[in-house]
C-alpha cells in the first residue's frame, strides 16, 4: 500500500516506519524543514528504542521516504495518515489547530478517493467537522476513518509492532476492511481489532488514558496516607496487585505523571464532559492530584533545608517525564526544576537522553551533567539528590562514591527505586514515596 503520513512525531514517525517495515511504501510529511533534513541523513529527531535502526534500513531499501512537500507525495497514496499534535489550550481543551491546518492542506492536493485516517488523539465530534472541511476544500467525498494509536514513548516499537488491540472508527465497513488488511501483520498473535464509529473511537482513547491516569494518582494518593499513618505503598502495592481485578499495572507511585498525553488528555476530556453537560467529578481530580503531587519531594527538601536555597546545590536525576524516552513535556522534574530555581538553589542535572530538550529550555540556568562521569557528576559538593526518572543506570548506583562525593548525605526519591534500609546503611538520609524516611 502507497501511505502518505504527516507529522512525524513520536506517533506518526513511529507509526510510519512500522507500516514500511511490513512491506508498505511509506512517505512521511512534516512542516519542520530541520526535522526532514535530519531524517534524510537516517537521524531519528527523537530518541525511541530501535526507531533509529529500523528507519536506515527501510529508507536504504527503498520503502521509506521523509519530504516536507505534501503535493508530491499524497497524489498516487492509497491511504493518508494524520498524526500532529493535539496539545492543551489555555482552557484546557485539545488545541486543534495543527489537525485542522493539515486536513485543510491534504484536501487541496487530493486527487481522488484516498482513505484520510486521523491518528492523532481528538476530541468526540473532531472526526465530523475535520469531514466537512475535507470534502468541502477537496470538492469530492471522502471518507475519514479515526485510529487512535495507544503506544507507550520508550516502547514505541514494541507496543505497535503487538497492540493489544487495533481500534477504528468507520462510516463505512469497506474502510474498516482496508485499515484491518493494513494491520493484519501486526495482529497476528489473534490480538483484537476493534471497529465502531468515529465517536466512540475518538472517546475509547480518552477514557483509556484517564483511566490510566487514575489508577496512578489513585496509588500516589495512598502512597501519601501511608506515610501518615506508618504503613509502607510498596508493600500494600504488592498485597492489593495480586489480586487480578486490581492488577500491577501503573500502581508505582511517584511524583505525578507527565508527558505529552496523560495530563493533555484527563483536561480535555473534562472540557469534553463540561461541554457536553455532563458531571465529571473524577476527571478534576484526577488532574489536581497529579498537580499536587508533583511537588511533595521539594516539600520534603525544603523540609529538610529550610525554605531558602540560596548557595545550596541540589543534584537531579531524571529530567525525562519516564524512563527510555527523550521527551520532557510535563515532566514532573521540571516543575521540581521552577521551584528549586525560585527558592535560589543551584540545579545540577543529569538524564541519558533529555539533557539537549532541557538544555533548549532553561540554558545556563542550570549545569548540565559531563558526558564522560554521567549522573556522578552532578553529586560534586551537592546538599542533596533529587531522582524524578526511574532509568535503569539509577538502580545500582555506587553509594560509597556518592556519599564521597555529596557535601550533604541526602537523598530524595521520587521513584522509589532503592530498599530503604540499605540506603541508610549506606550513611543517607533517605527520603521516598508513601515509605518511612530512613537513616539521618
Ligand atoms: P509531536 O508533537 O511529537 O509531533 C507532531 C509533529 O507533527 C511535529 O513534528 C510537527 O512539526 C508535525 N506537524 C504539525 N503540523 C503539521 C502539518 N500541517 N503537516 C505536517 N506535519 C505537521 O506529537 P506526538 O507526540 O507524535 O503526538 C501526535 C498525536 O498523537 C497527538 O494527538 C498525541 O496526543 C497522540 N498520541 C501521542 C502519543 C505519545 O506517546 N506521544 C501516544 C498516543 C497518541
Amino acid at each position: 500500500m502507497k501511505i502518505t503520513m504527516i507529522g512525524t512525531g513520536y506517533v506518526g514517525l513511529v507509526t510510519g516506519t512500522c507500516f514500511a517495515e511490513t512491506g508498505n511504501d511509506v512517505t512521511c510529511v512534516d512542516i519542520i524543514e530541520a526535522k526532514i533534513e535530519k531524517l534524510c541523513r537516517g537521524e531519528s529527531p527523537i530518541y525511541e528504542p530501535g526507531l533509529e535502526e529500523m528507519i536506515r534500513r527501510n529508507v536504504s531499501l527503498g520503502r521509506l521516504h521523509f519530504t516536507t512537500d505534501l503535493a508530491s507525495t499524497v497524489p498516487g497514496s492509497d491511504m493518508a495518515f494524520i498524526a500532529v499534535g493535539t496539545p492543551s489550550s489555555d482552557d484546557g481543551r485539545a488545541d486543534l489547530t495543527a489537525l485542522f491546518k493539515a486536513v485543510e492542506s491534504l484536501a487541496e492536493v487530493l486527487d481522488r478517493k484516498t482513505i484520510v485516517v486521523i491518528k492523532s488523539t481528538v476530541p468526540v465530534g473532531t472526526n465530523a467537522k475535520a469531514l466537512s472541511i475535507l470534502e468541502e476544500n477537496a470538492g469530492h467525498a471522502c471518507d475519514l476513518a479515526s485510529n487512535p494509536e495507544f503506544l507507550k514513548e520508550g516502547a514505541a516499537i514494541d507496543d505497535f509492532m503487538k497492540p493489544d488491540r487495533v481500534v477504528v472508527g468507520v462510516r463505512r465497513p469497506e474502510v474498516a476492511d482496508v485499515l484491518h488488511d493494513l494491520y493484519r501483520p501486526f495482529l497476528r498473535t489473534e490480538h483484537p481489532f476493534i471497529s465502531m464509529s468515529p465517536e466512540s473511537a475518538e472517546m475509547t482513547k480518552y477514557v483509556a488514558n484517564a483511566m490510566l491516569a487514575s489508577k496512578i494518582s489513585f496509588i500516589n494518593e495512598m502512597a501519601n496516607v501511608c506515610e501518615k499513618v506508618g504503613a509502607d505503598v510498596n508493600d500494600v502495592r504488592r498485597g492489593i496487585g495480586h489480586d487480578a481485578r486490581i492488577g500491577f499495572a501503573f500502581l508505582f507511585p511517584g511524583v505525578g505523571y507527565g508527558g505529552s498525553c496523560f495530563p493533555k488528555d484527563v483536561r480535555a476530556l473534562y472540557v469534553t464532559a463540561i461541554d457536553a453537560g455532563a458531571e465529571s467529578h473524577m476527571l478534576t481530580v484526577i488532574d489536581e492530584v497529579n498537580n499536587r503531587q508533583k511537588t511533595v519531594l521539594t516539600d520534603k527538601l525544603e523540609s529538610e533545608l529550610g525554605s531558602s536555597l540560596k548557595g545550596k546545590r541540589i543534584a537531579i536525576w531524571g529530567l525525562a517525564f519516564k524512563p527510555r524516552t527523550d521527551d520532557i513535556r510535563e515532566a514532573p522534574a521540571l516543575v521540581m526544576i521552577d521551584r528549586l530555581l525560585k527558592l535560589g538553589a543551584d540545579v545540577h542535572v543529569h538524564d541519558p537522553e533529555a539533557m539537549e530538550n532541557v538544555r533548549q529550555q532553561y540554558g545556563d540556568r542550570l549545569t548540565y551533567a559531563d558526558a564522560k562521569y554521567g549522573p556522578y557528576s552532578t553529586l560534586e559538593k551537592a546538599d542533596a539528590l533529587m531522582i524524578c526518572t526511574e532509568w535503569k543506570e539509577y538502580q545500582h548506583p555506587d553509594f560509597a562514591l556518592m556519599r564521597n562525593l555529596m557535601k550533604q548525605p541526602l537523598i530524595f526519591d521520587g521513584r522509589n527505586l532503592y530498599e530503604p534500609s540499605r540506603v541508610a546503611d549506606a550513611g543517607f538520609k533517605y527520603y521516598s514515596i508513601g515509605r518511612a524516611t530512613t537513616g539521618g
